[in-house]
C-alpha cells in the first residue's frame, strides 16, 4: 500500500512539473515577442571633428536623443514601430541640423526637393514620395500613401496634391531656406568653376553634400518598420531622386528578417538594392544581421558608394555600420539607456 502511495506521488510530481515546462513552452514565444528596440541615424558622412564646435556637436546629440525619446516613448507604451519610427524621423526634420524637412540641402536650381518612405514589415505595406518641395514632414506623407492610396511611391505636385487633399501640413518653400545649407550650395558651385569639389582650394567635406535621417524599430508585438527621410544630395540635379523613396534600396522591412534604413551616395544603394540586400543575405545565405550589413556596406563600397545603415532584426539586435568617418546615430540599450554617437 505504502509502496503504491509513493509511486502515485511520483506521477502527480512528474505530471506537475511537465505541465509548468509546457505552459513555459507556451510563454516562451510571447516573452520574446515583448522585446522591444529603436534605431536611428542622422546621416553618414566625413563629419570633421575639427570643424565640430562643443556647442554644435551638443546640438547634434541632443537632436538624437529627443528622436529617441519620441520613438522609444511610443514603444514602450505599447505602441506599433510604424508609429515609432515616424515619430523620430519626424522630430529629425523639424530639427535644422539634419539633412531632412527643415534642414534640407539645395538642389543646384537652389531649390528643396525632398524624398521619404516608410515600410511596415508585416504586411510588406510601403509608402514613398519624392522631390516634394512644400511639404513639412515628407515622413508623414509617405506614411499617407501607405495607408490611403492604392500605390506605394507618389512625386512631385501629385504627392502635393494627395497631400492637401489629405490635409498634410504645407508649408512656404522659405520655410526650408537655412544659411548653412545655401552657403554649401555656394561654396559647390564655386569649387566646380575651380575644376571641381575635389580641388585642393575647395574641400567640401560629405557633410557639406549630403545626409539623411532614419529610424527602424521592433515593437513589442514582433512587427518591425523603417523609415527614412532626406534633402538628398546639395547640388543634385532637380529631379534627381536618390535612394531613400526607393524600397529596397534606402529602406525595408519584413517581420521575417530586419528592418534597415540607409545613409549615403544614393545612386550605389540604388544599385545594390542595399536595404533589401541586408534582409536577403539573412533569409537565403542565413546570415546574422551584423554580417549580413557589413556585406551589404561592403557591396556599395565595392561600387564606390559610401555611407552607412542602421538595422535592427526580429530578435531585437542592432547593427550600425558605415564606411565614411563619422555617422549620426543612436540606439537604445537592451536596459533602456539611450547610446548617441557621432564618431567612428
Ligand atoms: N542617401 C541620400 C541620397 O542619396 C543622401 C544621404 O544619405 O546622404 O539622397
Amino acid at each position: 500500500m505504502k509502496f503504491f502511495r509513493i509511486l502515485n506521488c511520483f506521477f502527480v510530481i512528474a505530471l506537475f512539473s511537465a505541465g509548468a515546462r509546457a505552459l513555459a513552452q507556451e510563454n516562451q514565444p510571447d516573452m520574446e515577442a515583448k522585446k522591444i528596440g529603436l534605431v536611428i541615424h542622422g546621416g553618414a558622412g566625413t563629419i570633421e571633428r575639427s570643424k565640430m564646435t562643443p556647442e554644435k556637436e551638443r546640438d547634434y546629440r541632443a537632436g538624437l536623443e529627443r528622436a529617441l525619446t519620441a520613438g522609444y516613448e511610443i514603444l514602450k507604451r505599447g505602441g506599433s514601430s510604424l508609429d515609432a519610427t515616424e515619430a523620430a524621423v519626424r522630430m529629425l526634420e523639424d530639427d535644422p541640423h539634419f539633412n531632412a524637412g527643415k534642414g534640407s540641402v539645395f538642389t543646384s536650381a537652389g531649390t528643396n526637393e525632398m524624398d521619404a518612405s516608410i515600410m511596415d514589415g508585416g504586411t510588406l505595406k510601403a509608402g514613398a514620395v519624392a522631390s516634394v518641395r512644400h511639404v513639412k514632414n515628407p515622413i508623414g506623407l509617405a506614411r499617407l500613401v501607405m495607408e490611403k492610396s492604392p500605390h506605394v511611391m507618389l512625386d512631385c505636385a501629385g504627392a502635393e496634391a494627395f497631400a492637401k487633399e489629405n490635409g498634410i501640413e504645407l508649408v512656404d518653400e522659405k520655410y526650408f531656406f537655412t544659411q548653412e545649407r545655401w552657403d554649401a550650395l555656394q561654396k559647390i558651385k564655386e569649387a566646380e568653376k575651380h575644376g571641381g569639389i575635389g580641388g585642393k582650394n575647395f574641400f567640401i567635406s560629405e557633410d557639406d553634400r549630403h545626409g539623411t535621417v532614419g529610424a527602424v524599430a521592433l515593437d513589442r508585438s514582433g512587427n518591425l518598420a523603417a523609415a527614412t527621410s532626406t534633402g538628398g544630395m546639395t547640388n543634385k540635379m532637380p529631379g534627381r531622386i536618390g535612394d531613400t523613396p526607393v524600397i529596397g534600396a534606402g529602406t525595408y522591412a519584413n517581420n521575417q528578417t530586419c528592418a534597415v534604413s540607409c545613409t549615403g551616395d544614393g545612386e550605389y544603394f540604388i544599385r545594390v538594392g542595399a536595404a533589401h540586400e541586408v534582409s536577403t543575405l539573412m533569409e537565403y545565405r542565413g546570415m546574422k544581421l551584423q554580417e549580413a550589413a557589413q556585406t551589404a556596406l561592403h557591396a556599395v563600397k565595392k561600387l564606390g558608394g559610401s555611407g552607412g545603415l542602421i538595422a535592427i532584426d526580429k530578435n531585437g539586435e542592432v547593427a550600425l555600420p558605415f564606411n565614411t568617418n563619422g555617422m549620426y546615430r543612436g540606439h537604445v540599450d537592451p536596459s533602456g539607456k539611450f547610446v548617441v554617437e557621432i564618431y567612428k
